[in-house]
């Protein structure tokens, strides 16, 4: 800590970088990313619970901002359910240096760094207790040579101490809450903004997964899990439902055969269009 710093402390964390030894606030936790790393901006995707599609968002931003031409990487921090690699037909192993590991990349050029790109074998399950999941979460972060312009964390599930850690621990510029009509919505979003607060970083907005299933004969959207719910969740807390994502089995097909950068879908562009911001 300088002197300099001492003397200008305002006694509001929220709004100082320095790390000095009176922080007060969980940004005091940030960790640095590896000296020879380029990330620009970091967002992570939530959701409430498993297998509403986190990961399917998660994917589908990353080939999208891609497409845009900007340089992506994916850190699957969904530790016990890691499914990125999958989605983009990654079965190698990453590699390592010294002090480093470099990121597998896709065949559209997405850097990916997952558990199960490091696992012998990657149908091993990962039964590690949460400190332990916390440390490799971690070192994705410090360790790996990410060179993007948007990193994009694929955050495990729920509020629970892993996703407490990527908070405190990797300086988000924003989360995007993934919910589906099925899930309890409204508490889903309550916790999310509150733990987005907590730790101060914005919602970008909402994605409802799993809307609809459009009718194969006429087109007509049938809301299987009822409809409104998150519109109402988002007006309730002053943010934007920014997609709502139709079931698509062609899409969960694309996942399964490893060929998500094949996707049509333009669903998402809206979320998109708020992460890069005016500036394009
Ligand atoms: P999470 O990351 O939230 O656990 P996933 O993204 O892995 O959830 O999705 C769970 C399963 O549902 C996967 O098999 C995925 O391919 C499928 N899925 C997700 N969203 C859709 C969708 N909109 N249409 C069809 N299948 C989907």
């Amino acid at each position: 800590m300088s002197e300099a710093t001492v003397e200008n402390c305002t006694h509001n964390c929220s709004t100082c970088g320095e790390s000095c030894a009176s922080r007060t606030s969980p940004q005091s936790f940030l960790k640095e990313h590896h000296p020879d790393a380029v990330v620009r901006r970091v967002y992570g995707v939530v959701s409430g619970k498993g297998g509403v599609g986190k990961s399917m968002v998660t994917s589908q931003l990353a080939v999208l901002l891609r497409r845009r031409g900007y340089a992506v990487g994916i850190m699957d921090a969904d530790v016990t359910g890691p499914s990125i690699p999958q989605a983009f037909g990654i079965h190698e192993k990453a590699v390592g240096t010294e002090n480093a590991l470099l990121p597998c990349v896709s065949k559209g050029g997405v850097q990916v760094m997952s558990i199960n790109v490091l696992l012998d074998d990657e149908t091993d399950p990962v039964i590690w207790r949460g400190p332990v999941i916390g440390g490799v979460v971690q070192q994705f972060w410090t360790d790996v040579i990410w060179d993007v312009d948007f990193l994009l964390v694929d955050m495990p599930p729920g509020t629970g101490d892993v996703s407490l850690n990527v908070f405190q621990q990797i300086p988000l510029d924003g989360i995007i809450v993934v919910t589906s009509p099925q899930d309890l919505v409204s508490m889903v979003v309550e916790k999310a903004v509150k733990m987005a607060e907590k730790m101060g970083v914005p919602i970008v907005g909402l994605v409802e997964n799993m809307s609809y299933l459009p009718c194969p004969d006429c087109g007509k959207k049938i809301y299987l899990f009822g409809e409104g719910k998150t519109e109402e969740a988002a007006r309730r807390h002053g943010l934007a439902l920014l997609s709502q994502m139709p079931i698509d089995p062609a899409l969960a097909k694309l996942v399964d055969e490893g060929r998500i950068e094949q996707m049509q879908s333009t669903a998402l562009e809206p979320v998109v269009d708020v992460m890069v911001g005016p500036q394009e």
